[in-house]
């Protein structure tokens, strides 16, 4: 009785968040202003009033108004707790056998890793989505038999590097080498998960190897794409059904552009290889909306991994970051702009990977 009630609520959740068909969820999410900016007294280009019906306004000068809709708004008073709460509903379809891509999009220092991995205190969507999979895990076990495997990559000028694998600490974990194909790339580190503590030292584990060999972790970390993907094997206890499903909840590089003093060296292939995935990732999006024939998925090494969690039977949650300082305008409009375009993909219907 506990699952087919639970299954109810969350199916009323999910059509609510079904305004229109289709498998692409966009929410904007605004940071609050920063103590800088606050004390040189920038003014906020964002305009929340009716943010409730996932209206956004920007001011672009003068008494000038651009309305952005979205599928949900959320003004920097906003926590963690709520916004997981309307993100819930795509993760748990995991566990129906969906493919799921939860991807942060925005310019550095808009909140990306503030939404994705939070701070001790105000944890983000990776390790609330965890715990969502191991209750409603627990929920479901006379019903359903789960396992939960993780793994942790970053995409750093087109080169993907395994973090599990190269992790101090992940010798303490519960490791195997996957299986060829998985995640298209053979031999990826998977580390099986049976409980919260486990997870929290998994994440533990990718973010103390994200730190190696940079001497700016920061710099670093807004110059790559870091990906968290969960494998989930699901055996339904009454028919025998089995089936496979992925999540990945990516923290995207930052969208900015380079300021001109900037296009040298190594920042600049940096930069390049940004523009280059991040455009791949605009372009497969678009193809999936006009339903073209070839989807160029192989254009980036971003986009070749998210393969088969972007598109026709899987579903996406985006969250755009910005940030409500008219000193940042231009990267505002560029991002929402980016996100418009993602949000006018109607993908469906789901289907189940089996
Ligand atoms: P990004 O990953 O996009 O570069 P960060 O997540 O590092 O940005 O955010 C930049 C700063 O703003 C951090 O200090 C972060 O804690 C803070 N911040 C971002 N979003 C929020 C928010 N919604 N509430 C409170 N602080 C936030």
């Amino acid at each position: 009785l506990k699952f087919s009630e639970e299954q109810e609520k969350r199916k009323k959740l999910y059509n609510q968040l079904q305004e229109a068909k289709g498998n692409v969820r966009v929410f904007c999410r605004c940071r609050p202003f920063n103590k800088e900016e606050a004390s040189s007294g920038y003014v906020t280009v964002v305009d929340f009033t009716a943010a409730k019906d996932g209206d956004l306004g920007i001011l672009t000068g003068g008494s000038t108004k651009r309305t952005f809709k979205f599928d949900r708004v959320y003004t920097p008073k906003d926590n963690q707790v709520e916004v997981f709460e309307d993100a819930s509903p795509v993760v748990i379809s995991v566990l129906d056998g969906y493919n799921v891509c939860i991807f942060a999009y925005g310019q550095t220092g808009t909140g990306k890793t503030f939404t994705m991995v939070g701070t001790e205190q105000n944890r983000g969507v990776n390790y609330r989505t965890l715990e969502q999979l191991f209750t409603t895990a627990e929920e479901r076990k006379e019903t359903f038999a789960y396992s939960v495997s993780v793994s942790v990559l970053e995409v750093y000028n087109e080169q993907i590097r395994d973090l599990l694998a190269t992790s101090p600490t992940s010798k303490r974990l519960q490791i195997r080498q996957a299986s060829e194909g998985v995640h298209h790339v053979p031999g990826i580190v998977e580390a099986k998960v049976e409980n919260i503590k486990e997870v929290w030292d998994v994440l533990q584990a990718g973010s103390s190897a994200r730190a190696v060999g940079s001497n700016n972790v920061n710099e670093h970390s807004s110059r790559s794409h870091c990906m968290l993907c969960i494998l989930v094997r699901a055996k339904n206890l009454i028919n025998g059904e089995c089936t496979k499903s992925k999540l990945w909840l990516v923290d995207l590089a930052g969208s900015e552009r380079l300021s001109k003093t900037e296009v040298r060296g190594e920042r600049l292939k940096e930069a390049q290889n940004i523009n280059k995935s991040l455009a791949a990732l605009g372009d497969v999006i678009s193809a999936l909306a006009i339903k073209s024939s070839h989807i160029p998925y192989r254009n980036s090494k971003l986009t070749h991994l998210l393969q088969d969690s972007l598109g026709g039977e899987s579903k996406t949650l985006m969250f755009v970051q910005i940030s409500p300082s008219e000193q940042d305008l231009g990267e505002t409009l560029s991002s929402l702009n980016f996100a418009t375009r993602v949000r006018k993909v109607e993908l469906g219907p789901a289907k189940k990977q089996i």
